[in-house]
């Protein structure tokens, strides 16, 4: 997983700032064929490339609607993919609707981070397995991080998440998934075995703590991955990162 963050920080969403505890993790795709992450994330870092239609949502109300998801996966101006943080976690998004179960029992306001995957034509079998392969190691990382189980209905769809009555009738991400041989029983079933990586989740929480404060943010699965050779050649590197911070 490639994480990178840029907070949508003139998203409506991002200034009305609502905190909740993250219990859950819905799936969702974007519904539009542009894989690109320059439509919805910007503006541009140098890695992302332009947006030469500006219409990328941060901005109060992209396309005049309410929406926010907290991370978005997909490809970069080199064609190669990556995640893009977008709210922190611990912050309300808006990326489910409401289901029939009303306002207050929503994914937005039960605690589920929302993540979306840009979608090309559905048909490119290597454009999915690699999103597919970003979206485990994501939710993968969410899970271990906030002790989430990947079991319905804690790791669900948006499909599966307006079923359960907790999101809006929209058909994602399962519209695309069978279309390569994948469901969400698989795909909670990948997470599952990925998160067996995370073996010290104390390290894991510590280091994501550490990656909110800094600009920027750090390499969290390097500093708390197990590669001692690769975290004594930057160590020096992330101490001036954090005295900076603290300044
Ligand atoms: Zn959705």
């Amino acid at each position: 997983m490639k994480l990178r963050k840029l907070y949508l920080t003139n998203n409506l969403c991002y200034m009305t700032g609502k905190k909740h505890t993250p219990k859950g993790v819905m799936v969702h795709s974007t519904g539009a064929n542009n894989p690109r992450l320059s439509r919805y994330v910007g503006p541009d870092d140098g890695m992302l490339g332009p947006n030469p239609y500006n219409n990328h949502w941060n901005q109060p109300t992209p396309g005049g609607r309410k929406v926010c998801p907290h991370a978005f996966i997909g490809k970069l101006k080199d064609g190669s993919i990556a995640t893009y943080q977008t709210l922190p976690w611990d912050m309300a998004g808006w990326h489910s609707g409401s289901g029939s179960l009303g306002l207050a029992r929503n994914a937005n306001n039960t605690g589920y981070i929302g993540f979306e995957i840009c979608e090309d034509g559905l048909a490119d079998p290597v454009y999915f397995s690699l999103v597919y392969r970003e979206a485990v190691e994501l939710a993968a990382y969410l899970c271990a991080l906030y002790d989430i189980r990947p079991v319905r209905p804690y790791l669900i769809d948006h499909s599966e998440g307006h079923f359960l009555g907790i999101a809006s009738n929209h058909a994602d991400v399962m519209h695309w998934f069978p279309r390569h041989g994948k469901s969400m029983d698989s795909f909670r079933a990948d997470v599952e075995a990925e998160m067996a990586k995370f073996t010290d989740r104390e390290l894991l929480k510590a280091v994501a703590r550490i990656s909110d404060i800094v600009p920027g943010g750090i390499d969290v699965l390097m500093w708390s991955g197990s590669n001692k050779e690769w975290k004594a050649k930057y160590v020096d590197t992330l101490l001036l990162k954090i005295a900076n911070a603290l300044e």
